[in-house]
C-alpha cells in the first residue's frame, strides 16, 4: 500500500554545520523528522515535518505510567552514495512486539518502512560518506494522551528522528557481573525495547562505571547465574571453537544484530548454539583455557570485544587471541556499505 506522507521542508538545511570527522554523540538532530497520531483506534496523518519541539500535556500518560518504547537503526550509503537501510523489517517487527507487550496498538509496518525511506531520502546528505560512520534512526512511540489514571492511552505519537554517528572505535570492554540488581524476570519486559528497560539499567550501570568497568553483564533474576546480556548488546562466546549466546527466553531482546552475527557465523562454518548459559561456566571455561572470544553485538557499536568480567570476588579473563568477531564485524560492515554482495537479501535500498 503506498502511503500519501505529506512533506513540509526547512527551508535552510544545517548539515552544512556539520563536521562529520568530529560528530558528538547524540546531540546533532537532522533538519526533519516523521510524525504520526494515533487518534481514535487509526493511525493518522503521517507527515515529514521540520526537526522542533512538541508540546506536550503535563498529564501525557508516557510521563506518568511510562508507555514508551522505540527502536534504533542506521542508514548508510553504497560505494555510489546511494542509501540503504540494514533489515528495516526487523525493527518494525520488533516495535509492534514491544507496542503489544505494553498495551500500545501496532503501527502499520509498511508505514514504518515508508517513513524511514521517506526521511532518510530527504536526509541524504546527513549520512556521514566515512567508513564506520552511519546515520542513526530513532523510530519510538509514547502515549501522549492528558488523563491520570491507570489504563491504556487512547492517543499516540510515533516519531522517526536521524542522528548522524561517528564510528566506534571500541578498545576491548571489561564488564561487571551484576549479583544485586536485575534487567528483567521471566514475565517481565525484558524482551520488549521499554523505555523503562533503560531506566531501571542506569543507576547499576553508574555504580559499575564507578567501579571502573564499562558495562554491566546482566544475570538472571532468581538465581544470578544465567547471562542474560550486556548494557545495550547481546552477547556472544566462543568456547572451544564453538559459539554460545543466550537463548531468547522472553527477559533478552532479540537483537538484529544477534540474528544477523549468527547467519554470519554459521555461513562462515561455525557451529552456534543458542541455550542456557551460567557465568560460572564461563569461568570454568576461562579457567582451563577453552574460553577463546567473547564479545557483544549490537547497533550502535556492531561488534564490541569483552576483555574481562568481575564476578564478585573473582575475574574471568577473556583471551585476545580470537578474532572471528573482528572477521564478523568486517563482513557486517562490508554488507551495509555496499563492498560485498548482500547474499542474505537484508539492505534495503531508497532509490
Ligand atoms: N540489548 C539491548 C538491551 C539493547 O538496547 C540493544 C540495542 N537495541 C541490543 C541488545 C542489541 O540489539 P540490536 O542488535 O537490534 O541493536
Amino acid at each position: 500500500m503506498k502511503h500519501n506522507i505529506s512533506i513540509t521542508t526547512v527551508t535552510e538545511s544545517k548539515v552544512k554545520n556539520v563536521d562529520f570527522n568530529n560528530i558528538p554523540l547524540g546531540t546533532t538532530f537532522t533538519d526533519h523528522m516523521f510524525i504520526c497520531d494515533y487518534n481514535n483506534g487509526v493511525w493518522e496523518n503521517p507527515r515529514i515535518e521540520p526537526m522542533g519541539m512538541i508540546p506536550t500535556h503535563p498529564a501525557a500518560m508516557a510521563l506518568h505510567y511510562g508507555q514508551a518504547i522505540f527502536e534504533g537503526m542506521k542508514a548508510t550509503v553504497d560505494a555510489d552514495g546511494n542509501p540503504m537501510l540494514f533489515r528495516a523489517d526487523k525493527n518494525a517487527e520488533r516495535l509492534n512486539f514491544s507496542a503489544d507487550r505494553m498495551g500500545m496498538p501496532s503501527f502499520p509496518e509498511d508505514l514504518f518502512v515508508e517513513g524511514l525511506k521517506q526521511l532518510v531520502d530527504l536526509e541524504r546528505n546527513w549520512i556521514p560518506p566515512i567508513d564506520g560512520s552511519a546515520l542513526y534512526l530513532r523510530p519510538f512511540m509514547y502515549a501522549d494522551e492528558a488523563f491520570i489514571g491507570m489504563r491504556a492511552a487512547t492517543h499516540f505519537k510515533f516519531i522517526i528522528m536521524a542522528s548522524p554517528a561517528g564510528p566506534f572505535f571500541t578498545k576491548r570492554i571489561k564488564l561487571w557481573a551484576e549479583n544485586k540488581y536485575i534487567r528483567a524476570a521471566s514475565g517481565g519486559t525484558g524482551e520488549a525495547k521499554a523505555a523503562g528497560n533503560y531506566a531501571a539499567a542506569i543507576r547499576p550501570t553508574e555504580y559499575a562505571k564507578a567501579k571502573g568497568y564499562d558495562q554491566v553483564l546482566w544475570l538472571d533474576a532468581v538465581e544470578h547465574n544465567y547471562i542474560q546480556e550486556v548494557g545495550t548488546m547481546n552477547i556472544f562466546f566462543k568456547v572451544n571453537g564453538k559459539f554460545i549466546t543466550p537463548k531468547r527466553d522472553g527477559s533478552i531482546l532479540d537483537g538484529i544484530t544477534r540474528m544477523s552475527v549468527i547467519d554470519i557465523l554459521r555461513d562462515k562454518g561455525y557451529d552456534v548454539t543458542e541455550r542456557a548459559i551460567t557465568i560460572q561456566e564461563i569461568r570454568d571455561a576461562s579457567l582451563d583455557g577453552t574460553l577463546e572470544e567473547a564479545f557483544g553485538t549490537g547497533t550502535a557499536v556492531g561488534i564490541a570485544y569483552i576483555q574481562e568480567i568481575a564476578m564478585g570476588e573473582h575475574t574471568i579473563h577473556v583471551s585476545d587471541k580470537s578474532p572471528v568477531g573482528l572477521e564478523v564485524n568486517d563482513t557486517l560492515n562490508a554488507i551495509k556499505t555496499g563492498k560485498i554482495e548482500d547474499k542474505f537479501g537484508w539492505m534495503v535500498k531508497i532509490e
